[in-house]
């Protein structure tokens, strides 16, 4: 199937090399994918490597090799990304929200301070840059849409009221999710995002993709399979590729 979010770089402890290139393609053949997604972390420009990664591809010809960005979106950063984005045509761009006011919230450190506040106003804030993310025009896609569960902390309002606005700015920007399956291996233990939401995003006729978010060659593909049963169970048939920002809809047979 497809892996649409994997880090090359990881977290700038690899090079953009042949090599490094290889190991991320060997494992995605291996593991019969048909589409690869390479999506570095947008503040590692300066390593990336797209014509190595275009040469590489070659020697994969049963394999669609794309070329995306997983961009921060941060409050008044849109035009540092539109900068980005006009500099390669990329296939997909993945919007995540890793931070909240200038708070990395994702870092394992960070556990603590989810703890000490109110759950419901940390998941408004998270799906607040969430809509603006969607709503700014800039991304093919979404990352990791529940990303703010991460350490298992759970709102009291209801997910789905919480998420509205955001689902809202989704679906009316045409925007597509993806299921992350990473999350499995957060303190949270569960796929991004969580079946309730992706029942609320299939009713809503969002379209989805999937995301190994592999920081490592051989995290790629991990768990698609499952992410794949999980949506067939949803009653979800097609999956969502891309070239040149144009959507590829793959059946789920
Ligand atoms: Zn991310
Ligand atoms: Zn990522």
């Amino acid at each position: 199937m497809l892996d649409l979010h994997v880090h090359l770089l990881g977290h700038e402890d690899r090079e953009a090399n042949r090599q490094n290139i290889r190991a991320f393609l060997e494992e995605a053949s291996r593991k019969g994918l048909k589409e690869i997604g390479f999506a570095d972390h947008d503040y590692y420009w300066e390593q990336m490597n797209f014509p190595l990664i275009r040469e590489a591809a070659v020697e994969y010809p049963n394999l669609k090799v794309r070329i995306g960005l997983e961009a921060d979106y941060r409050l008044m950063e849109e035009e540092r990304i539109q900068n980005l984005l006009s500099q390669f045509p990329f296939d997909f761009v993945i919007g995540s929200v890793h931070e909240i006011a200038g708070w990395a919230f994702d870092f394992p450190e960070e556990e603590p301070r989810h703890h000490q506040q109110e759950a419901d106003k940390l998941y408004r804030d998270y799906f607040n840059l969430v809509t603006k993310a969607a709503q700014s025009g800039l991304f093919t896609t979404i990352g990791h849409f529940d990303l703010i569960k991460i350490f298992g902390v759970r709102p009291t309002t209801d997910i789905l009221t919480l998420a509205d606005e955001a689902l809202t700015a989704v679906a009316e920007k045409g925007l597509v999710l993806e299921i992350n399956t990473n999350g499995r291996y957060k303190p949270v233990r569960e796929f991004y995002p969580e079946k309730r939401l992706l029942e609320e995003i299939k009713r809503r006729g969002i379209s989805v993709t999937l995301g190994s978010d592999a920081h490592s060659a051989e995290v790629v593909g991990r768990d698609i399979d499952e992410a794949i049963m999980l949506l067939r169970q949803i009653g979800v048939q097609e999956v969502i590729g891309f070239r040149g920002f144009e959507k590829l809809r793959y059946t789920l047979a």
